[in-house]
Order: C-alpha cells, then structure tokens, then sequence
C-alpha cells in the first residue's frame, strides 16, 4: 500500500453529509454543546436537498382546518401500511414544531395574505382521514423550498460554530468492538487522508438515485452512506421501494414539482383526456406519486402517448394565470424552457415517470440510531452509529413516499438525532482512540481501485448497471424481468473486480471518486433488486404483475438486506403496529389507521 499522509481529528459527533439532514442534525448537535464536525463531499448548499423545489408538509392550518392525525393517516395511507407507527406519529405531531423553527431560523417562505406561511395541496395529502376534500399542507418558498431551508441551516449551523470540513469524501466506517468510533475521508483538494475519531457518527449521505440511468437526483445521489454500511456487515431496508415521480422532463429527468399539479396543473394523453379522472375519480391528479406514475405507464403501454414515438405524456399550465405561474412557479417554468424548449403559458410540457426518492435505507429507530436486528432482537441498536435524511430509513414511508413529506422528515429527524445524542453522549468521556487496523483497512481498498488496472472502465460498469435497473427493477415489475435482473445485476457486480482507472493521482481525481462511488451505489442496486425479486406482492411503489394484490398477511414486514459482495442475503423484520400515544393519552384513533385497501 501506498504511503498516505494521515491527519486525525478528535470530536464528540461526526456528521457525514450537509444536505437538509445533515445539517439540521449538525445544527442540533452544536447547539447542545456537542464538539460537531460535519463531512461532506460537496459544498453544504449544493447537496441535493438545494433542488427540492415544491415544499414541505406540516399540518399548520393556514389555509383551511388542519390536524397531525390527519396528516399521520395519510402518511400511513401514503406508505400502503408499511412505515412504522411510532415514527410515522413522530413525524406529524412534530412537523408543525420543526417548521416554526425552520421560520424562526429565517427561512423566507412565501406568505398568504394573512402573513402566515403559504401553504399548496400536494398529491396524497387529505383532510377527514382520506374522507374530505385535498389540503393544503405542503408549506413552501415559491418553487426553491429546498434552496431557501439549505442556505439558512448552512448560516445557523456556522452560527452555533460547528466546524465543516467541505470537499472530504468519506471512505469508509471505522468499527471497534462492535460501535461504531468514526469515519475516514480522503480530501479531494490536496490527496491528505483525515480520520474522524467520535463518540457517534451521524450518516446524512442522501439517496442512491444514481443506480437508475434516468433519474432526478443529483449526480453526486450515489448511496455512499448505504456502500458503507453494507460493507460494516450491517443490512440496508426495504429498498425494493423505490419512487418514480411521474412528472421528470421527457428526455433529461429533470423534476417538475408536483406543486405545479398543486396549483392546478393537470395531466393528458395523446385524445387530450384528462385520464387520471378515470383512474382516481376523487383526488385525480394529486392522487399518491406511485399510482400517478401507474397511471401514466398503462396510458403509454395502451398507445395514448404523445409525441413521435407515443412514449410520453403532458402536463398542461397553460390555463394558469401568467402571474401565478410567476410567483408560485418561476423555477419551474425556467426549467421547462431550457430542457424542454416549453413555454409553459402557451404550451404543454413533455414529461415521463422518473427516478425520484429511495424510501428504503439504513433502518433506524426513530430517534436516527441505526438498527442490527437480529431474530431476538428486531429493534436493536448499533452503538455509535446513526442515519437520518434519505439515506435513512426510519421508517416513515414505507412503501411509498408521499410528496413534500422528505422535506420534513430531513429536519425532524436530524432534529430527533441532535436531541438523541444529547442524551447519550458521554460529554465527560475521551474520544475513542484512533483504530489502525480500521484505517488501514479502509486504506487498503482505497489503494485497490486507485490502482485498479482491469479492463473495465468505471463509466462503463455505471452504464451497466443503470441501464439495467432502469429496465428490470421499473414502474411495474414481473417474476420474469426480477429474476433477469438479479441475474444480470450478479454479473455486473461482479465486474468491480475488473475495473480500471486511468487517473492514479490524489488530487480532484475525479476519475477515482466516481469509481468509489460506483463501488457505493452497487450494493444499494443489488438490495434493490434482490429485495423486489424476493417480495411476491404489490405494496406501494413496488407493483408487481404476478402479484398484482397487496399481501398483508404474508407480507406487512419491512426486508432487510445483507450484501456481500455481489450476493445477498434476505431476511425481514416486524412493522411497528403501535403508535407512541394512545387515544386516551390523546393519540390517534387506531381504527383509523388499519389496514384497508388503498384508493384515491
Ligand atoms: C429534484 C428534486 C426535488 C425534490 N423536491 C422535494 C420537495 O419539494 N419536497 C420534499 O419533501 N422532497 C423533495 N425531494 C426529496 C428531497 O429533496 C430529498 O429526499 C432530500 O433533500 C435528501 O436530503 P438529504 O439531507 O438526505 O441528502 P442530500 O441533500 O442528498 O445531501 C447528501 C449530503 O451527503 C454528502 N455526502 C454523500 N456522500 C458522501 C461521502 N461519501 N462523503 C462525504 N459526504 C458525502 C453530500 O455532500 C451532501 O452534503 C426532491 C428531490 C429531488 C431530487
């Protein structure tokens, strides 16, 4: 191995990513007094939290009557019963708590007449328990929510003097005596090696969109956090769910928010019908994304696309005031104009269904620290390591992640994990001491694929696996395309082996990161596909035609997946039934919430 130079840094709490998570963890964290470093491979405000344009959800009643039960059923409905009571409470009840705070950190949120926050309808969101008319709960600034929360959590994290250490890639986890005691980073602008040594590790690293060949994630969405997981022995969960967003730009996947169907948008097909009338006869085209994207699917499958190739659908704005469009849409319809040549007040936007969000990930409590179940013990704690934000899995979504709902499971939970480790933090106790094994392990494969000399080029291996996620883990899924998939994703796996890089150097090696992070996102795209292949029912984003029903009885369990190399081992846990609170103590009315068929 190659002889690096090796800096070391001691801190109470590392966090490894800046996005919306990452931050509101970090910032959480500083406030308590915890030394907090926060890691991350891109500029805090260009994480991919920064594109998060429609908003967030909390039941705050500006714009018409209101309530966390409410939203809490939804969610449920929202995760065809797969999400976890506890944190699905969680969630609601304290959504209205985190957005204030967000207002009173500075966010500039668009505002009502009143003054109070605006707030838009967003697909799946309810009022009478799924009962009464859309709500408008989706709280947002115009159409750059995940702009305006980034820059202001970036100015208070500063503010309580958290340290950022920006532009470190973490490599890998460092595990002594089954805890987790810190991360090593290589540092891209001069090639140093930095090991964190903390008392807990937070992983804020994000989705792994990036598996899929069209996606609306940012490049950078690799599924770092879920790589290095995977390789400390621990399991991923229910990554079979994975959300396609029925409005990505025909051609470039570039998103157009669901807040443009909030503000009156809809959808037609090549007859100019507005067909979600016809699948989704009360919430039509805000009914949940997963059922959209079906929707958009079968159209397409039964010859009423639009375009040249019958291959699309559109989304027609036209009909909106000029001026609405301006104020509540203005990202978008600049979007519209550059990747699709649209100007969407004259004409309608080409879009298809796109990769969008992972709602499965590391499981976690709902307190953010990460779960090792064992069949004793499905609910058990891995000591010094947490997970919140999209790489993360508490598990609020389920099988199905309702609009505007990641927004705010990023503060909530990055909130509850500051608060967690305020309380399990040994302040008083030292740092754990540097574990050399563990670095030079961790260094040891970092040396490997810098020196990788195969035959295989990184972007080429991608493109294999992109390509064929993209077409056998897709909108609908079938016994036949799943087990071709686990097939082909085996051997394309298997080819990291083989792969070559051309840059050897250590400083902005692009080449090598994009390799590390392929090396990432391989083990989330095997869980993936695996997970699918193995689970033999329909359950939100996961519609499987041999199994067109959902499966409650063999099947209301969340997967877990063990990944070794390009194998993978399955197993499941129980979903958490039980709220926190009972009604008596003022929770919601379980009959409320049980299992039923899942309509819009
Ligand atoms: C285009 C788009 C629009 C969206 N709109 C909405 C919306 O309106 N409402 C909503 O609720 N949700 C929306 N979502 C979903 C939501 O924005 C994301 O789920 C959420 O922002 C993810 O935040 P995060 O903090 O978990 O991760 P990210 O924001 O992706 O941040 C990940 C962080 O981890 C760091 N990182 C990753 N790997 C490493 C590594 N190896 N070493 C060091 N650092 C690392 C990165 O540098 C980055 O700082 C949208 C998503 C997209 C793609």
């Amino acid at each position: 191995m190659a002889a690096y130079e090796i800096q070391t840094h001691d801190y109470d709490v590392v966090v490894v990513g800046a996005g919306g998570a990452g931050l509101r963890a970090t910032l959480g964290m500083a406030e308590q007094g915890l030394r907090t470093a926060c890691v991350t491979k891109v500029f805090p405000t260009r994480s991919h939290t920064v594109a998060a344009q429609g908003g967030i959800a909390a039941s705050l009643s500006n714009m018409g009557p209101d309530n966390w039960q409410w939203h809490m059923y939804d969610t449920v409905k929202g995760s065809d019963w797969l999400g976890d009571t506890d944190a699905m409470e969680y969630l609601a009840r304290e959504a209205p708590k985190a957005v204030y705070e967000l207002e009173h950190y500075g966010v500039p949120f668009s505002r009502t007449e009143e003054g109070t926050i605006y707030q838009r309808p967003f697909g799946g969101h309810t009022t009478e328990f799924g009962e009464g008319p859309p709500v408008q709960r989706t709280c947002a600034a115009a159409d750059r929510t995940g702009h305006a929360i980034l820059h202001t959590l970036y100015g208070q994290s500063l503010k309580h003097n958290a340290e950022f250490f920006i532009e470190y890639f973490a490599l890998d986890l460092i595990l002594t005596d089954g805890r987790c005691t810190g991360v090593v980073c290589w540092k891209l602008d001069d090639g140093s090696i930095h090991v964190f040594n903390a008392k807990t590790t937070v992983l804020a690293t994000g989705g792994y969109g990036r598996a899929y060949f069209s996606a609306t994630s940012a490049h950078t969405c690799t599924g770092d956090g879920g790589g290095m997981v995977a390789r400390a022995g621990l399991p991923l969960q229910d990554m079979e769910f994975v959300q396609f967003h029925p409005t990505g730009i025909y051609g470039s996947g570039c998103l157009i928010t669901e807040g443009a169907r909030g503000e009156g948008g809809y959808l037609t097909n090549s007859e100019g019908e507005r067909f979600m009338e016809r699948y989704a006869p009360t919430y039509k085209d805000l009914a949940s994304r997963d059922v959209v994207s079906r929707c958009i699917t079968i159209e397409i499958r039964e010859g009423r696309g639009v375009g040249e190739d019958s291959d699309h659908m559109h989304l027609n704005l036209m009909h909106l005031p000029p001026e609405a469009l301006h104020e509540r849409l203005p990202g978008i319809s600049e979007s519209a104009r550059i990747f699709a040549g649209v100007d969407v007040t004259k004409d309608p936007i080409p879009i298809l269904p796109t990769v969008h969000y992972n709602m499965g990930g590391i499981p976690t409590n709902y307190w953010g620290e990460v779960l090792n179940p064992t069949q004793d013990d499905p609910d058990a704690v891995f000591p010094g390591l947490m997970a919140v934000g999209e790489a993360g899995c508490a598990s609020v979504h389920g099988a199905n992640r309702l609009g505007s709902n990641s927004l705010i499971d990023l503060v909530v939970f990055g909130r509850a994990a500051a608060i967690r480790a305020g309380q399990v933090v040994d302040r008083e106790g030292g740092v754990p001491a540097t574990n050399q094994a563990e670095v030079d392990r961790a260094l040891d494969r970092f040396d490997r694929f810098r020196h990788a000399d195969g035959g295989t080029p990184t972007a080429d291996l991608r493109d294999q696996m992109q390509r064929t996620m993209q077409q056998d883990a897709a909108v609908f899924r079938t016994d036949e395309t799943l087990a071709d998939g686990v097939e082909k994703m085996r051997a394309i796996a298997a080819k990291l082996d083989d792969l070559h890089v051309t840059d050897r150097s250590l400083i902005w090696n692009s080449d090598l990161m994009e390799t590390l992070e392929l090396t990432n996102l391989m083990p989330n795209a095997l869980a993936t596909i695996f997970a699918a292949e193995a689970r033999k029912e329909s359950r939100g984003a996961h519609a499987h035609e041999d199994y067109p029903e959902r499966d409650d009885a063999n099947w209301r369990k969340h997967s877990l997946a063990w990944v070794e190399g390009n194998e993978v081992k399955l197993d499941y846990r129980p979903v958490h039934v039980d709220p926190l609170t009972t009604q008596d103590e003022g929770g919601i009315d379980m009959t409320k919430i049980a299992p039923k068929k899942r309509v819009y």
